[in-house]
């Protein structure tokens, strides 16, 4: 009999679930608008209702267990959200306990970064890897790393917080609240952020026009339509989403760096600059280590969440 596990992606938009089998196929998704403001009860009543749904889809039986991925830091160890900022009352909540005693299943709970690295070890862009790091270009910058065929955590689970990595002493302010971070030059926000300050400046430009609906999608297309600017833009960009890679590269070795996240959609057109600053900066023997798109798209935290009731209990702690 085939086993499944519900994988769930919980954001401050959107709360994804999954109903996954054991080779990373996703046989149901359901998604719904987060209640963020209403509270840790609501949400988890949230949680708790596409779960219901999606177990009503299978044999029951058949569902070994929940993965949670949600945004930090959580300290995973002990199954409690530490603060996420983007939902109400999620401070100190112990996430993972509350949602066992709801639901009647074994639960696991990731950082979100380290459970999309899981997602593509398992089934996407790294399969078969000993060593990837997985890198999230979005509203911010988050990661995981795989290192020596095992899933790195460190102290509480906190990991991988790639996005705040510092690149420029006393840079820009950072949503962590500390200055020069990788988040604050290279995540979409930063990305966007930097192209209507250029645009102010610049009087040849299509973009100039678009105003506030601009977003790093009307860049990319202006880039291609041949607008100067914007391709200068996206440029600068690869060329800062190529610094951060190269440390990671030079930290972790990894046999490749997947992107994902929203950025990652135009990752054709960023993919040559990326490579291009790893193989001007890295030292040699680093130069070769490739930067791939995330295989499962949007899905790889989702997926991974769901990998995680498969894979074997990481402690005791953990029951
Ligand atoms: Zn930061």
């Amino acid at each position: 009999m085939s086993r499944f596990a519900i994988g769930i992606d919980l954001g401050g938009t959107q709360v994804r679930a999954a109903l996954v089998d054991e080779h990373g196929k996703i046989h149901q998704r359901l998604e719904e608008r987060t209640d963020a403001e209403a509270g840790p009860d609501r949400v988890l009543g949230q949680i708790g209702g596409l779960t219901e749904r999606l177990r009503s889809a299978c044999d029951s039986s058949a569902v070994v267990g929940l993965g949670v991925s949600a945004p930090g830091p959580l300290d995973t160890e002990l199954g409690i959200a530490l603060d996420i900022p983007t939902l109400r009352g999620f401070s100190n909540y112990p996430l993972r306990e509350e949602l066992q005693t709801r639901l009647r299943l074994p639960v696991s709970l990731e950082n979100d970064g380290i459970a999309a690295a899981i997602g593509e070890w398992q089934f996407g862009a790294g399969l078969g890897l000993r060593n990837l790091v997985y890198v999230t270009v979005s509203t911010g910058i988050g990661g995981g790393v795989i290192a020596d065929g095992r899933i790195l955590r460190g102290r509480k689970g906190m990991a991988g917080h790639v996005g705040h990595m510092s690149i420029v002493p006393d840079g820009l302010v950072c949503s962590c609240g500390g200055k020069g971070c990788f988040e604050a030059y290279a995540s979409g926000t930063a990305f966007t952020k930097r192209a209507r300050a250029r645009i102010a400046e610049c009087e040849e430009t299509s973009l100039a026009h678009i105003g506030d609906v601009l977003d790093s999608r009307s860049v990319f297309a202006a880039a291609e339509s041949g607008d100067r600017l914007a391709n200068d833009l996206v440029d600068e960009e690869a060329d800062i989403l190529g610094r951060g890679f190269t440390s990671l590269i030079h930290i972790f070795s990894p046999e490749i760096v997947i992107m994902g996240g929203g950025l990652s959609q135009q990752f054709d057109r960023l993919q040559a600059g990326i490579q291009a600053h790893v193989e001007r900066c890295a030292m040699p023997a680093f130069r070769d280590v490739g930067v791939v798109s995330a295989a499962l798209g949007q899905n790889s935290g989702l997926v991974g969440a769901a990998a995680l009731a498969f894979l074997p209990r990481r402690s005791a702690a953990e029951s």
